[in-house]
């Protein structure tokens, strides 16, 4: 079980974007967003769909920005490939 912290203030003022699995909802984790092609193996289709990069090939997931996203009351994913390094008190990048 990853432990779960607000996001870094640094992205939720600063319009970055966020992964996140609807519906959202105080508790929901908020990942780093990683965009998988639809059709890698075709050069002429370059849809993706957004998921987690903590499980890329995971569920699909929607892209909000950061700051609604913790307006909303979700919260970092710290894993690894997401945001391990946010502080617990306030969110700030360590
Ligand atoms: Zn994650």
């Amino acid at each position: 079980m990853t432990e779960s912290r607000r996001l870094p203030r640094a992205m939720t003022s600063g319009g970055a974007s966020v992964a996140v699995r609807l519906p959202v909802g105080a508790g929901t984790l908020a990942h780093r967003p990683t965009y998988r092609r639809i059709a890698p193996d075709n050069k002429y289709d370059q849809r993706t769909v957004v998921s987690a990069a903590c499980a890329p090939q995971g569920a699909e997931c929607r892209e909000l920005s950061a700051g609604w996203a913790d307006h909303l009351g979700a919260l970092a994913c710290t894993a690894p490939a997401c945001f391990p390094d946010v502080d617990t008190e306030n969110g700030v990048t360590r």
